[in-house]
């Protein structure tokens, strides 16, 4: 046998090397190989079960194969898939209409992944500042939040400060300054007269479940409103239920310009991202302007349809939110038992481990052998953010494994 390989795990072990093969190591992940899934659960080549407690990093929000999800994937498989954007197809407009609802605003513009729903917010503010703000040809800037995360692209990559995402990539696209996340007078002082946007998160994702201060988003939308700068929410990871309420601007009753969503807007089947907007910015894009071939097809309309439909009952952002307190009260107990800070809303949480004790891979490592799947964002940061459907009795098992890791028990 070679070196750790035990009957076990002998099916994982050997997919694992052909993945180190022929994959390119853009990621480092965990020993795990998920051959299936049901709710909050996956089960392994060799038919380990492990509770799942990353989501696709919120993609997964109502667990994997969720039935009325999976109905109407099947359901539009059959009938058509592909139409482009060059003929309307019969999914779009109502798909649109029910997310334009849920977010209270006029209009939807359709992409695929996260990244692109970005760039076409960034697009959409530029094209604002020039048409309808006055700003002089080339001079628009965005302010952007320090610590960000909003996409691989050339342009988002730009303006990240993680030396890993960025360096090497360059040359950059201009344009775009970085102030420190939840400083209203940093961002404050960086607003001149030729800014177009404020792109930020509502409270930061793979920075480690970051919570700006208190107030901070409701100081935000007053500023931009006064300095006539549009404030541009990326939801992508905490939208759609994800906090215990359909956005994370919901918490501080504040409506942005433009919603940017993607992950959990695809039903964990196929990538769907969007801009959601009103006319006074959406009606800046004219035909040939921005587009995407895939971007509105009828799979992903569908599928991105029924998610808004599942959140319109409001039943997930309801169980976000009691969970999460559990979630919350559960990881709070083992602060100064090595765990140095929990960041939760709803069911997502950002747990600080002691560094001394172990890093944040170490941590979702033993968690992986104990059947948790969770994933660390960087340090000694662990993310948690487990299917909205995931039942209460296994939320508690998760908390004990944890618990039992952090603390060194061995039962
Ligand atoms: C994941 C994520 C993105 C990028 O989405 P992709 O689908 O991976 O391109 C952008 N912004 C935030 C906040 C994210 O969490």
């Amino acid at each position: 046998m070679l070196g750790g390989m035990t009957t076990a795990n002998v099916k994982n072990t050997a997919a694992i090397e052909v993945d180190e093969t022929y994959v390119a190591h853009n990621y480092h992940p965990l020993p795990v190989v998920v051959a299936e899934a049901a709710g909050a659960w996956v089960t392994d080549l060799d038919g380990k079960r492990y509770l799942d407690c990353l989501a696709g990093y919120s993609a997964l929000n109502f667990g994997h194969g969720h039935p009325e999800l999976l109905a109407t994937a099947h359901g539009q498989l059959d009938r058509v898939t592909l139409t482009s954007r060059a003929f309307h197809n019969a999914e779009l407009g109502p798909f649109c209409e029910a997310l334009a609802t849920l977010a209270g605003k006029d209009m939807v513009l359709p992409m695929n992944t996260g990244a692109e729903a970005v760039e076409t917010a960034i697009k959409v503010s530029r094209k604002w500042a020039y048409d309808v703000k006055g700003v002089p040809a080339d001079q628009a800037n965005i302010v952007v939040g320090q610590g960000n995360f909003h996409g691989r692209t050339t342009t988002i990559v730009g303006f990240s400060d993680d030396p890993g995402a960025r360096d090497g990539f360059g040359p950059f696209t201009p344009g775009f300054r970085s102030v420190p996340y939840g400083d209203l007078a940093a961002l404050d002082a960086a607003i001149d007269e030729n800014t177009a946007a404020v792109l930020m998160e509502p409270i930061q994702g793979e920075g480690g479940v970051i919570v700006p201060p208190e107030g901070f988003l409701r100081e935000v939308r007053e500023l931009t409103t006064r300095r006539r700068v549009l404030f541009v929410a990326d939801e992508i990871q905490s939208g759609l239920g994800r906090t215990g309420t359909t956005f994370a601007c919901d918490l501080e009753e504040v409506v942005p310009d433009i919603y940017i969503l993607g992950k959990a807007l695809g039903g964990g089947i196929v990538p769907v991202s969007a801009i959601v907007a009103n006319h006074d910015v959406l009606d800046v894009i004219h035909p040939g302007n921005h587009g995407s071939t895939f971007g509105g097809n009828p799979l992903a309309a569908a599928v991105g349809h029924a998610v808004v439909d599942l959140l319109a009952t409001g039943e997930y952002q309801q169980r976000a939110a009691r969970l999460g307190q559990r979630l919350d009260e559960g990881l709070r107990a083992l602060i100064g038992q090595g765990v140095l800070a929990v960041r939760a809303r709803g069911l997502w949480a950002g747990v600080d481990v002691d560094p001394a004790l172990m890093s944040g891979r170490e941590l979702c490592e033993r968690l992986a052998a104990r059947g948790v799947l969770a994933k660390e964002t960087h340090g000694s940061t662990v993310r948690l953010a487990p299917p909205l459907v995931i039942e209460e009795g296994d939320l508690d098992w998760m908390l004990e494994q944890i618990g039992a890791v952090i603390t060194g028990r061995t039962d």
